[in-house]
Formats: C-alpha cells, sequence, structure tokens
C-alpha cells in the first residue's frame, strides 16, 4: 500500500488494517504496479475532490486492466460430497449419530444442488441422525428439504413415516396422521418399484405405527427429546421509541453542536438497567474464519446447515435464510468470494461492498440526489416528510442516508489513504460488473456513470465504516451453573446507523450485546437529562491508562479523548479505593449498599442472571446518589452487569458447542 512521508506511522497502520487484513493479498502488489505505472498521477488525484471523481481518475490508469476478474469461489465437488457421505453412514451405522450428521452436513455442503442425487440422500440422512439426537425440529426442516430436493419418489414414505413419528414424540398426533396417509400413499403410488418382501414390510410398518397413533400412544424407541434451546428474550425500548429515531428509547435525543458534532443525550432521567437502543445492521458480514460456523444471513450458530445451490463457501441455518440470502446479496458475491478474499480484502471492504448489493442499482439512483445532507439532522427529517420513492421502503432510505452521513473523516486523509481507498473500490467495482447487477453491462475496462457512482459509494462506506462499524459477538460460556468462564466471541460486523450516533468515553453508561446481528444497547449508569450517553469504542479507563487510550484511540479513530475519565486522569481499577462523596459523607448508607452488591456477584456466580441483575442495577442506582465514580465497587458492579447483559443475548455452552468448520478459531 502507499504511504505518506507526514503522516504518523501507527496511524496510517491502523487505517491498513481497515481496508486490507493481510499483507499478502492480491491488493498491495497492484496499489504499487498501478502508482508506478503512473508517475505522475498524484499531480492529479491531489486536486479531485469527491469520491466520484477519485474513482473514476482511478479507473482510468494504466495496469488498472491487470487486474482481471473471473469467478474463484469454493466449488462444488461430487467426489468429496459421496466420499463424505460414505463415511456418514459407517458413523450412522455405529449409531454415533453426532458424527454422522456433522459427515452428511459435509457431504451437503459439496454435492451439487442439481443433477445428482447426493444432496437429497445426505440431507435425508441427516433427518435420521437428529431424529435419532432427538432434535426434531431441525429433522423435520431437513425432512421437508430432502423432499424438496428430489429425494427419489420410492424412498419418499421412509421421510413421511419419520415425520409422522416426530410428531407422536411432540404427541401432535393429527399431524402424526396426515404424514402417515401421505407415507400410504406414496408406497401406493409406487408399489412397482418395490420386491414383495420390501412392500409387505412397508406395509406393516406404517400399520403399527397408525394403531399407535390412533391410541395416542409413545413410540418406544430411545429417542429423547432434546429440550428447545432457550431463545433470548426480545427486549423492548425502555419507555417506547424515540419518535424521530425508531431504533433509539424516548429516553434520549441526538443533539448537534458545532464542537462534538452529532451525539446522544439523555433527554429524561435514564436508570442503570434501561434499554436505550434496539438496531438491526443496515448489513453486516461474517467474518471469514466463521463462513461455516454462522449463517451467513441471520448470523446464529449452525447446526444442520443449508448449503448454497451453487458455491460451498457458505452454509445457512434454514431453507428461509438460503433463500433470502440467495435472492438479495448472496447472488452478487457467491461466484467471487474467493476472489474477494484474496485481495485481502478486510471484513468492513467485504461490508462495504454487501451494503451495496443488499439493494439494486434502482435503489440508490432513486436517491442519489438526496445522498449528501447536513450534520444536524434536520434536512433528513425534512425529506422524511416528503418521502416519496416508489418501491423503496421508507425505513430503508432513511437508515441508507442515515448511515451515509455519518462521520467518514475524509478532510483528515491524506491523499496516499485517499488512493489506496478509491483504488480498493475500483478493483470491488470491476467484480461487481462481472455479476448481473448493471443491467446495461459495459466491457470490464470501461465504466459507465452508473458505475462509477456505485463505485463512489463503496469508497464512502469504507470511510464510514472504518469508523462507525459495532463488532458483532456471541457471548460463549464454559458452564451451565456458572456464569464464569465466558468470552466473547467475536463473529461479524455490522453497520447501525442510529447507535452510531453515540460518542465514545472511556467510562461508558452504557454496554451493548447482541441477539444474532441486533444490536441491543442497555445503560450501565444512571443518567442525568441534558447529560451526554456514551458507548465504548474498546478503551475502558480501569484496564489501560490514560497514554495507552489516547494512543489507541487517536491512531484508530482520530479524536483526542476528553471524557471525564481522561480529563481527570482516573486511576486504574485496583487503585480506586478513595471515597468522593457527592453530599455529606455517608459511611452506613454505603455499606448498607454493599450487601446488594454482594447478593448481585453471588447471583452472578451462580449463573442466575437475571436475579444478578436486579440487584446490580439496584445497587448502582442507589449508590451513584451517595458517591460519584470511580470507586472500586461502583466499577465493579458496572463490569459484573455488563457480563450479565452479555448472557441475555447470543449464548453459546461449550457442551453444546459444534465446531463445524475446522479453520474455526476460538
Ligand atoms: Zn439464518
Ligand atoms: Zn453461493
Ligand atoms: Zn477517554
Amino acid at each position: 500500500m502507499l504511504k505518506s512521508k507526514n503522516v504518523d506511522d501507527f496511524r496510517q497502520r491502523c487505517s491498513e488494517v481497515t481496508l486490507q487484513s493481510e499483507e499478502q493479498g492480491h491488493f498491495s502488489s497492484f496499489v504499487r504496479m498501478v502508482a508506478e505505472a503512473n508517475p505522475k498521477f498524484r499531480e492529479t488525484f491531489d486536486e479531485l475532490s469527491t469520491d466520484e471523481e477519485r474513482v473514476y481518475y482511478c479507473t482510468m490508469l494504466n495496469k488498472v486492466d491487470h487486474m482481471i476478474v473471473k469467478p474463484v469461489f469454493k466449488p462444488k465437488d461430487l467426489e468429496v460430497a459421496k466420499a463424505k457421505r460414505a463415511e456418514g453412514n459407517s458413523a450412522y451405522q455405529k449409531k454415533r449419530y453426532k458424527q454422522a450428521m456433522m459427515l452428511y452436513t459435509m457431504s451437503a455442503m459439496k454435492a451439487p444442488s442439481t443433477g445428482d442425487d447426493t444432496l437429497a440422500y445426505s440431507i435425508a440422512n441427516r433427518s435420521a441422525c437428529l431424529y435419532y439426537m432427538g432434535d426434531l425440529k431441525r429433522c423435520l426442516a431437513d425432512i421437508e428439504f430432502a423432499l424438496a430436493q428430489g429425494y427419489p419418489a420410492q424412498l419418499q414414505y421412509k421421510l413421511y413415516e419419520r415425520k409422522a413419528k416426530c410428531f407422536v414424540h411432540q404427541k401432535q398426533f393429527d399431524k402424526a396422521k396426515t404424514a402417515l396417509i401421505s407415507a400410504k400413499k406414496n408406497v401406493e403410488a409406487n408399489k412397482d418399484k418395490f420386491d414383495d418382501k420390501k412392500l409387505s414390510q412397508a406395509i406393516k410398518s406404517l400399520k403399527e405405527l397408525l394403531a399407535l397413533i390412533t391410541q395416542h400412544k409413545g413410540i418406544d424407541d430411545e429417542v429423547i427429546v432434546a429440550e428447545e434451546e432457550e431463545s433470548p428474550v426480545q427486549p423492548k425500548l425502555t419507555k417506547g421509541c424515540n419518535k424521530k429515531m425508531q431504533d433509539l428509547s424516548n429516553l434520549v435525543k441526538v443533539e448537534h453542536n458545532e464542537d462534538v458534532g452529532r451525539h446522544v443525550i439523555a433527554a429524561k432521567h435514564v436508570k442503570a438497567g434501561d434499554t436505550l437502543a434496539v438496531e438491526e445492521p443496515f448489513a453486516a458480514v461474517l467474518y471469514q474464519d466463521k463462513l461455516g460456523s454462522n449463517c451467513d444471513n441471520c448470523f446464529s450458530k449452525l447446526r444442520a446447515a443449508v448449503p448454497c445451490p451453487n458455491c460451498a463457501g457458505v452454509g445457512y441455518c434454514s431453507v428461509a435464510c438460503r433463500d433470502q440470502a440467495c435472492s438479495s446479496f448472496h447472488k452478487y458475491e457467491c461466484q467471487y468470494n474467493v476472489l474477494i478474499q484474496g485481495l485481502g480484502s478486510s471484513a468492513l471492504v467485504r461490508l462495504a461492498y454487501r451494503i451495496v448489493v443488499s439493494q439494486s442499482l434502482k435503489f440508490f439512483n432513486n436517491i442519489k440526489h438526496n445522498l449528501n445532507v447536513d450534520e444536524k439532522q434536520s434536512e433528513i427529517d425534512s425529506l422524511a416528510l416528503h418521502y416519496s420513492i416508489p418501491g423503496v421502503s421508507k425505513a430503508t432510505y432513511l437508515s441508507y442516508l442515515s448511515m451515509f452521513n455519518l462521520v467518514g473523516l475524509d478532510g483528515m486523509r491524506w491523499q496516499e489513504d485517499l488512493f489506496n481507498r478509491a483504488l480498493m473500490s475500483v478493483c470491488l467495482l470491476k467484480i461487481l460488473k462481472s455479476t448481473q447487477y448493471f443491467p446495461n453491462k459495459s466491457d470490464q475496462n470501461t465504466f459507465t456513470s452508473d458505475e462509477v457512482f456505485i463505485g463512489s459509494l463503496m469508497m464512502r462506506h469504507m470511510n464510514v465504516l472504518q469508523f462507525n462499524a459495532h463488532e458483532i459477538y456471541e457471548f460463549f460460556r464454559g458452564d451451565r451453573s456458572r456464569m464464569k468462564p465466558f468470552k466473547n466471541n467475536l463473529i461479524g460486523v455490522g453497520v447501525y446507523p442510529q447507535a452510531s450516533y453515540f460518542n465514545h468515553s472511556c467510562h461508558p453508561g452504557t454496554t451493548r450485546y447482541n441477539i444474532g446481528k441486533k444490536l441491543v444497547l442497555k445503560s450501565l449508569t444512571p443518567i442525568l437529562p441534558g447529560q451526554e450517553v456514551c458507548e465504548n469504542y474498546g478503551q475502558v479507563f480501569y484496564l489501560k491508562t490514560k497514554t495507552e487510550r489516547q494512543k489507541e484511540l487517536s491512531g484508530r479513530y482520530w479524536f483526542n479523548c476528553e471524557c471525564i475519565a481522561c480529563s481527570e486522569d482516573w486511576p486504574l481499577l485496583k487503585e480506586n479505593s478513595k471515597v468522593v462523596w457527592k453530599a455529606d459523607k455517608n459511611q452506613s448508607a454505603l455499606d448498607d449498599l454493599k450487601t446488594v452488591f454482594d447478593c448481585g456477584s453471588d447471583f452472578m456466580e451462580h449463573g442466575q442472571g437475571k436475579d444478578a441483575v436486579e440487584s446490580l442495577t439496584e445497587y448502582i442506582n442507589e449508590v451513584y446518589k451517595l458517591v460519584d465514580p470511580p470507586l472500586e465497587t461502583v466499577i465493579r458492579a458496572e463490569d459484573k452487569l455488563r457480563t450479565c447483559f452479555n448472557n441475555m443475548g447470543t449464548v453459546l455452552f461449550q457442551d453444546t458447542a459444534l465446531k463445524i468448520n475446522p479453520q474455526e478459531k476460538r
């Protein structure tokens, strides 16, 4: 990548990693090659003032045509699919159902979706594993999937029979009967394909099952129905939603001033434990090493993955997620996944691309003339008022507009950085041009105004994402009866236009967790009306010194933190025993409260998250009436509360975690 001699080296490196995750990628050498082939490019490039001009200029440089775009992706492989199915069969015969299920999944990922039966067979066999594992919900889903995939007619009765058995276990006898009738009909329709012995066996086993169903009896086949995994409670915004910002609570509002730009303040009294934001991302991507272990559409953990029909690179949790992704963004990523990876592009670059391919060209052309609005939000408000774009939902339109206008700090960028980004946009644009995204295609090396416009949007997205993307994680717990040990397992990154309005503080009054891709922001401390509500960009005062934090924040986010912890230079956690009384000293009240804190800690220790939240929020709300931070116990309470909130998001337990993707790091 190109470097500037005048900009701090740490800041340049921080910026580079938001563009390219590894130095080995092709992009690095591509930039150098183009720069060398155009020794005087800076004379013109430095004079350009918009992203559109920069991208357009870069499309015309010498040697840009050396980047050849061809489909490069993880292909299907029938031989591997067949081999994995055979391995699955032998594990199944030994009743190693979990292992067999994983082998059938590997087979399904690699099996072509047309022209061969392997996919249907592997999914049908997997449904048998899931049945014996007691995972009836996924078993039923696989039965439907195998049938839709063209499982051979003379064998289908077995799937209907299994379906009926699932319903018997669930005590849904009417549904069981319907499934059994389908099984019978299927046997009759395919009579000529059975030999006499098989036919009488099939009829006999269906008859026996019918008898059980009619008498509402259970089946004696050692299936222990697995408990449904508890799904996280969908949180509601405290005091309803803000009228202008549907994803923020009515307790807060977005303000603007010259010093800090847009920021969020408390409109009413916020208490510890309030829900301040609940937002779906405008778009999100999984990290590369999570592609085989989480659904590429909803990010849930995969157990019995549904493959993409065309590539072996991504998995989905359900047919519905597959269809949603494949009819939207994935059709523009499917054949080029490995090519994009090969550039060495960061997750943020892939996200910049996905934001584009999640919407149609028409969407962007329709809103082209409304893109740049002022920071004060008033223009977005008035555009919302006069909104009329056919075929585009108002929420999507406003969400994109908010995202597009987040801080990208273009004025602080150095020319080399802009050049790296413009050229990365051209690479992505060339890939996008090779898909069906643009209806009127030009050849690989000439660019229409539509294409340059979309390229400039990708550049804008990269710049905005550098400072505004949020990481998405699962909460990984080692033990069901205790909260510890735990770990935040990073799985991807998304852009949340409204949650991005919160500025950073090294002592944030809030914390966030994820349910799937959804972001939830909870308050950790009371916040008075008029006070700024901040979140944290990864640097907290009690773990790192001010110098360390400031270096990180200035390198990564380009600002000098002036939060209270920085301006008063608060000490690290262990050194915070000094009590700062709000009014008169009241040691006995403080000691009393300590018992509430101890209760909260105890609940947390024993994995009782809900009770822990109750005690800890009570302690924090009361203790802030007596003292000011950073008292050690207060900070510890906030930290414990953060852990309890994480536990309300997507939680994963060590004993249920399946490692399907061998590359996955944990
Ligand atoms: Zn999904
Ligand atoms: Zn695909
Ligand atoms: Zn700070």
